[in-house]
């Protein structure tokens, strides 16, 4: 093997400079994120019938979930304009993305969480990190009232996906999937939490077909869980309840993006249970060996209520993001499987067990 620099991926602030908002070389924080598999379903005809249906698992990312994508252009920017620290609410992953950028850039990090609502992987990753946790006894949705205030008066920048680099950012996934297929889905499915995911990708595949790059951009298929659809309600939620923590949220701070990726590309934003998203979770992770966090298989439920629904149809090209990864949340994992069995080391005793 010839050792050779070419090829090796240097995090999408250089690989898609092209298309995002210049940054200093200096201020350039990257963990390498970016550049996930897509990864197609192979034995979940079952569900998909003749739909493709591809994984785009953004789990693999630095921290574990797509924030990454996001944080990384935030945290360069905000260090290239002289701020000193950062600081943002969280359902965990943003708190534990943040933290380990801040870190890197050499910056403090303030995370605001919901107490007793944050997957204990997240939790201890933002704690590692350095960044000072404040558990606030409310709702995601009251900590980001907070930040917004606190940023107003205060000489800290926000890193929630309200800050526009985030956004841009996170929209480099939307070309990674048309570079990796080599052409454009029909249909994308998203968790929604906060709605700042599905506004990126919009955005992203938007720009690929202003830019000739693909012939039509795919349909956003958007799902919340039942007990925090908001945008499905067309109400606020005020006591949001899931299993998925990662998008238990009432009051999206990008609604309106959600909705005009919908409507512009003839997408839906619809709704799934706390059962179908458990069923979706642990399908993938049996049948496909990928392990993603609770809230990111709203977007395989969403597919599977979509085939039954007859919207997704034989020959269409489906792609699922997976938000983030399973190991953020193993309490969850334990409590929706087999338990393991307790043996003494004895292989008779041990065969049986095992059915033979
Ligand atoms: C943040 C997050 C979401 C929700 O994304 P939004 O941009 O808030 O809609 C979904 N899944 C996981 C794992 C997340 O971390």
């Amino acid at each position: 093997m010839a050792l050779s620099r070419k090829g090796l991926w240097r995090g999408i602030i250089r690989e898609f400079a092209e298309h995002l908002p210049p940054v200093g070389e200096d201020a350039v924080t990257t963990l390498l994120e970016g550049n996930t598999p897509l990864v197609e379903a192979v034995n979940l005809k079952d569900v998909t019938g003749r739909t493709r249906l591809f994984f785009k698992f953004e789990g693999l990312n630095p921290t574990g979930s797509f924030k990454d994508r996001g944080m990384t252009l935030a945290v360069s920017k905000a260090r290239e304009e002289g701020s000193r620290a950062v600081i943002c609410a969280s359902t965990g992953n943003t708190s534990a993305s943040a933290a380990a950028y801040a870190s890197r850039a050499g910056m403090k990090a303030y995370v605001l969480v919901p107490e007793g609502n944050v997957a204990l992987g997240k939790l201890s990753q933002a704690m590692i990190h350095g960044a000072m946790v404040l558990e606030v006894r409310g709702s995601f949705d009251d900590a980001l009232a907070v930040v917004k205030e606190v940023t107003k008066n205060y000489p800290v920048t926000m890193v929630n996906s309200l800050n526009p680099y985030r956004i841009e950012g996170q929209k480099t996934a939307a070309f990674e999937v048309c570079e990796y297929l080599g052409y454009n889905p029909t249909h994308h499915f998203l968790p929604v939490g906060n709605a700042g995911n599905i506004t990126a990708y919009w955005k992203g595949y938007e720009e690929l077909r202003e830019r000739r790059v693909v012939s039509e951009s795919p349909r956003m298929m958007g799902f919340q869980a039942e007990g925090a659809a908001p945008i499905v309600r067309g109400e606020p939620v005020l006591n949001p309840k899931t299993v998925a923590t990662a998008i238990k949220i009432g009051n999206p701070a990008s609604w309106q993006g959600a909705l005009r990726a919908k409507e512009e590309s003839g997408g839906v934003i619809d709704m799934v249970s706390d059962e179908e998203i458990l069923d979706a979770y642990r399908l993938v992770a049996s049948r496909e060996g990928i392990f993603c966090e609770p809230a990111s298989a709203a977007s395989l439920a969403g597919v599977i209520k979509m085939r039954k629904l007859s919207v997704l149809k034989d020959g269409d090209t489906a792609v699922c993001t997976l938000t983030g990864h399973g190991l953020k949340d193993p309490d969850c994992a334990i409590k929706v499987s087999v338990k393991p069995l307790s043996v003494s080391p004895d292989v008779k005793e041990i065969v049986r067990a095992m059915g033979f």
